[in-house]
């Protein structure tokens, strides 16, 4: 798959074909886009609404789906009193018409093959798990490695699929014990288990909130990864 094509800029509609929600942490949306453009593993949608007045708000999700996925997935995270993930959890139902632009970006994705690691904090897995599920259909899972941080497991989206994958999983704040039965104990991402999963990584992605990213460039920094082959996704208030 190219890296640069799948580039969609106009607006249309993503009909809410199914919806699950975590509890007050995240809610899953599976849209169908109409006229769509298949994504490449790492692009986002940005997602509008609109109020009767006219008043809009728009926002960039990234998108968790394979790219052969009739639907496209997003997964949420509720921030409260946050404008757009407060609607999307509490008000959006089943049926709902919602606008939305993509796929967007072109620099934070993954073709499939480029040999990488990438590291997420919460809600940043939500690229990864588009690159996972993309390297199981296409057999090069090997080229993919994940890890991800989160304050304890229920706070991590997609925490079973990143397992099944054999992502190294940092709890920061509970113990985590692995397919292996092997447990690491809460603490943030060592430089040295960086090290460690980066040897002969040609690009390192990082996505999570400005803290987080600012902490694993430090840290792949110490681990002997180029500044040169990192690619940053932050997500903000300004997304
Ligand atoms: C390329 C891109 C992809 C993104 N993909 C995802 C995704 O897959 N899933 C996802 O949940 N979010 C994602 N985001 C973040 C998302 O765009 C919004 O910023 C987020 O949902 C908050 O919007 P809101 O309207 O609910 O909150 P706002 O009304 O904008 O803000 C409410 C409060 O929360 C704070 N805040 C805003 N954003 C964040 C944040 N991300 N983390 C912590 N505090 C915040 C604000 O400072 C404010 O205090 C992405 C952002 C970018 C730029």
């Amino acid at each position: 798959m190219s890296e640069v094509e799948a580039v969609a800029s106009s607006w249309t509609t993503g009909t809410v074909r199914e919806i699950e929600r975590f509890g007050d942490s995240y809610v899953k949306l599976r849209l169908e886009v109409a006229n769509r453009h298949d994504h490449v593993p790492g692009q986002h949608y940005v997602v509008r609404l609109r109020a009767p007045d006219g008043y809009t708000a728009q926002r960039s999700y990234s998108v968790a789906s394979d790219p052969a996925d009739p639907l496209i997935e997003l997964m949420v995270e509720c921030l409260p009193r946050g404008e757009v993930s407060s609607f999307l959890h509490e008000v959006a139902e089943v049926g709902d018409e919602l606008e939305v632009r993509g796929p967007i970006g072109r620099w934070f994705v993954w073709g499939g093959t480029v040999p990488s690691i990438c590291v997420a904090g919460g809600s940043g897995v939500v690229p990864f798990v588009s690159m996972m599920r993309y390297a199981r259909r296409m057999g090069t899972e090997s080229a993919l490695t994940v890890v991800a941080s989160a304050q304890t497991r229920v706070r991590l989206p997609y925490v079973e699929d990143l397992e099944e994958f054999g992502a190294l999983i940092a709890l920061t704040r509970e113990n985590h014990v692995d397919g292996t039965g092997a447990e690491r104990v809460a603490a943030h991402i060592y430089p040295d288990e960086l090290a460690g999963l980066s040897n002969g990584v040609e690009r390192a992605y990082v996505c999570g909130s400005a803290g987080f990213v600012s902490f694993v460039g430090r840290s792949l920094g110490e681990a002997g990864v180029r500044s040169d082959v990192v690619r940053v996704e932050q997500f903000g208030p300004t997304g």
